[in-house]
């Protein structure tokens, strides 16, 4: 690929030095910053039937839409060149080229969604899910979330809305400190959804502590039993996942462990002794309790997923 483009533009150079100018290509597409790409019309009517649309409309209107025009069909789109270039790579036998900025991510898979290319939408999250993982901290998730939100990108916006929630102890207060990253509205539909789902987690955390951790962690013999028969160290534990599903941690976990296991060694008493200190050395029971319990959360969340997805536009 080469690198025409016509008018002067304010996009850096790498993009000229990659856009496309495909061998037997017979339309050019414009982008909104004046970027021309000439591509064999083939490949964009098969990949969206929106473009395919509005390219046979473009076609008829120079007249023989089948034949091959002397002048090749110019397509205006909306889109920058860079979106567009982007877009392409999922379209063309060429290495997928993912932009920098979650802001443009975000743009290019709302792009392919309008544009109905649900073969380059499922390519794009993809190559996403490859290439990044969801900021570590709290205001750039949050941001992420607010353009899941603003470009109606469904999958995108309970990913985050998750991430938040497992990563974040919020409150409303701290949502209110938030409005300047996204508008109220959707920080009123994302405090709905966590709210959602702490009370489905409480639910269907009961019924994890009623089975014993389904059976996971059974048969130790401890001074304090839950009427499941668990240490009620760990009943509490994950009682308090339901109020702060962030504790949903295996330092948190740890953390609920070691106080226990202090706290009983500090007593002298032999009637208060407890086998919970053996628990870290059964590591086969800790991950089958662990794996158990990361279900149950993801089954919640799921719940919720299905028919409660807050604010989105799309899908
Ligand atoms: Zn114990």
């Amino acid at each position: 690929m080469s690198t025409p483009h016509e008018a002067a533009s304010p996009t850096d150079e790498p993009l000229a030095n990659l856009l496309f100018d495909h061998t037997g290509a017979d339309i050019i597409l414009r982008s909104q910053d004046s970027f021309h790409f000439r591509v064999p019309r083939i490949y964009i009517v098969n990949s969206s039937p929106i473009l395919g649309r509005v390219i046979r409309r473009t076609s008829r209107s120079l007249g023989d839409a089948n034949a091959i025009p002397v002048v090749k069909p110019v397509v205006h789109l909306p889109e920058s060149g860079e979106i567009l270039h982007c877009l392409l790579t999922f379209i063309f036998p060429v290495t997928p080229r993912v932009p920098s900025t979650p802001e443009e991510i975000m743009e290019l898979l709302s792009v392919a969604q309008k544009y109905q290319m649900g073969t380059a939408v499922t390519h794009i999250r993809g190559s996403i899910a490859r290439q990044n993982s969801l900021p570590a901290r709290l205001k750039p998730t949050l941001h992420m979330y607010a353009l899941a939100q603003k470009y109606g990108l469904r999958p995108e916006a309970l990913q985050t809305a998750r991430a938040i929630l497992l990563k974040q102890s919020m409150t409303i207060e701290d949502f209110d400190n938030e409005l300047d990253i996204m508008p109220g509205a959707s920080l009123y539909e994302l405090l709905k959804y966590h709210e959602r789902v702490r009370a489905i987690l409480a639910s269907d955390l009961t019924k994890f502590r009623m089975s014993s951790a389904r059976g996971t962690i059974t048969g130790f013999r401890c001074t304090e039993l839950s009427p499941s028969q668990i240490p009620c160290w760990l009943d509490h534990y994950i009682c308090s996942i339901e109020k702060a599903p962030n504790r949903f941690d295996l330092v948190e976990f740890n953390a609920a462990m070691a106080r226990h296991i202090a706290d009983r060694a500090a007593t002298a008493s032999e009637d208060l002794h407890c086998d919970c200190a053996s628990i870290p050395s059964q590591t086969r029971s800790i991950r089958e309790f662990w794996e158990a319990l990361g279900s149950v959360i993801d089954g919640s969340f799921e719940k919720v997923s299905v028919v409660d997805v807050p604010g989105c536009l799309q899908y």
